[in-house]
């Protein structure tokens, strides 16, 4: 069948595995040449696809243990964290970290070791993690911890599923007393001013911001700000009294087809962008825990925005010394391009746990994610930020990553001691994927 990530970019003819026990797992890694696990196609490029085996992870998708004194949680990798929200946002349990969708697997959460609006003061999606169960390249199954096989379990964190493939993991859940999160809207009228809020709200326990990044001149990065802190019981509104948990998730609306690629133009994206701006209210609002942590999830397959030839979702992270001078390069360089993004957005890290052998992406400092669409235009501009980012120290998130070459992993200082890793336990490189091909990883 014909696959890609949510970018649509590239799109190749595959065979997917569809197994429902770890049995079926080790049955598949012994009979394919090549494979690569996959969970629920998110990541926007080629880390979930290999031309001779794609290991779909959906149906293992068990509950395997609950306990509610500690919020451990033991599961199968392919549930969708969609599923385990509906179970236990009733019950007062939430991820400690979440990205920008509720359509991932848990197994794709940790070798992305995704990160969420909350990084500055709760990390990255496995530090929160207690232990992974993993199907290696030699049929073994292998428990690994930050205490037994650290060094694989690192790796395993961020590692895009090359270590092996997770089939279950244990971490904890965080207990909440509403499904309501109190919203602050700031604006913030250039990037420099957005930085600062950020800055000035590093208590905050959510934020984030969305930046018109066509905007020029002294409007260069004008953003909304947006902060978020799950609202306590006693402070439920008097209409919600005793109900903490009564939201219903719906869609709102789902794009049918993708518009014609001559809607997307310098134009029609500035024009959304800046009326997105002017409209946001700033202030203090109460709103559900889904339109805060998943915006985008209300309109469904909003990936065909950007035309049938596809998008590529560009995100770098910059340590703080040089955060402020090189996203003023950056964004100045995409609005002079014209090339659209529909909003980008931009989050502060925190300082990241040091994880040796590890490819995950967070550090300190700030993360800017923009979208594109497919054209050459578009990769020009690309290669361009990429010696900018170099510049400055950063690095590329690789499970946006859809077209970099080898060299964008310099920003990866830990990448040699992951490649000894692998090397270890997959001396024939079977895990493998476009991404790790394309990278030569
Ligand atoms: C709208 C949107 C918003 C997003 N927001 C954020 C965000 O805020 N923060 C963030 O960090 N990311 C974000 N992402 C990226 C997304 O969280 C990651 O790409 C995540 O890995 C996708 O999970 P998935 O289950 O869809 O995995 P896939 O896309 O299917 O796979 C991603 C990677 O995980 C590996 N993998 C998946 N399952 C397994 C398994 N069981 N065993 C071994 N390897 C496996 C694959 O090989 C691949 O390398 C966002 C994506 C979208 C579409």
């Amino acid at each position: 069948m014909m696959l890609s990530g949510w970018g649509g970019y590239p799109r190749i003819e595959a065979v997917p595995a569809r197994p429902a026990a770890v049995e079926e797992v080790q049955a598949c890694i012994g009979h394919a040449t090549s494979l690569i696990g996959r969970g629920n196609g998110r990541a926007y490029g080629d880390a979930a696809l290999n031309a001779v085996c794609v290991l779909d992870m959906r149906r293992m998708n068990r509950l395997v243990a609950f306990d509610e004194e500690t919020g451990l949680l033991v599961c199968e990798a392919g549930l969708l964290l969609s599923e385990l929200i509906d179970l236990f946002l009733p019950r007062g349990w939430f991820v400690p970290v979440t990205p920008g969708t509720r359509f991932v697997t848990v197994g794709g959460m940790v070798a992305a070791n995704v990160h969420g609006k909350n990084h500055h003061v709760d990390g990255s999606f496995g530090d929160h993690v207690d232990w992974i169960d993993l199907a290696l390249a030699d049929g073994r199954l292998l428990r690994c911890s930050s205490i037994d096989e650290a060094d694989i379990f690192n790796a395993t964190l961020g590692g895009m599923g090359l270590t092996g493939i997770i089939f279950r993991v244990a971490f904890f859940m965080r207990r909440i007393e509403t499904d309501l999160v109190w919203q602050r809207v700031e604006k913030a009228a250039d990037l420099d001013v957005a930085m600062d809020l950020f800055e000035a709200n590093g208590a905050a326990s959510y934020s984030v911001a969305w930046i018109d990044c066509l905007s020029t001149g002294a409007r260069l990065g004008r953003s909304l700000v947006m902060l978020g802190e799950h609202l306590g019981r006693d402070e439920l509104p008097a209409g919600r009294a005793g109900r903490a948990f009564a939201t219903t998730w719906r869609q709102k609306m789902s794009l049918p087809f993708s518009p014609p690629a001559l809607m997307l133009n310098r134009y029609s994206v500035s024009a959304f962008n800046a009326a997105y701006y002017r409209r946001g209210r700033p202030g203090d609002r109460l709103v559900t825990l889904f339109s805060y942590f998943y915006p985008l999830d209300t309109i469904g397959n909003w990936n065909r925005l950007y035309g049938r030839d596809g998008f590529v979702q560009y995100q770098f992270v910059l340590p703080m010394a040089s955060s402020r001078t090189g996203l003023r390069a950056i964004l100045s360089r995409v609005a002079a391009a014209g090339v659209g993004s529909f909003l980008a957005v931009l989050k502060l890290f925190g300082a990241a746990l040091q994880r040796p052998a590890s490819l995950s992406f967070p550090r300190e400092g700030y993360t800017l994610a923009l979208d594109f669409p497919v054209c050459a235009d578009t990769f020009n501009l690309l290669l361009d930020l990429d010696r900018v980012v170099a510049a400055h120290g950063g690095r590329l998130y690789l499970a946006k990553d859809a077209r970099g070459g080898p060299s964008i992993l310099a920003g990866y200082e830990e990448v040699d001691a992951f490649r000894a890793v692998r090397a270890r336990l997959d001396p024939l490189r079977r895990f493998s994927s476009l991404l790790s091909q394309r990278l030569d990883l």
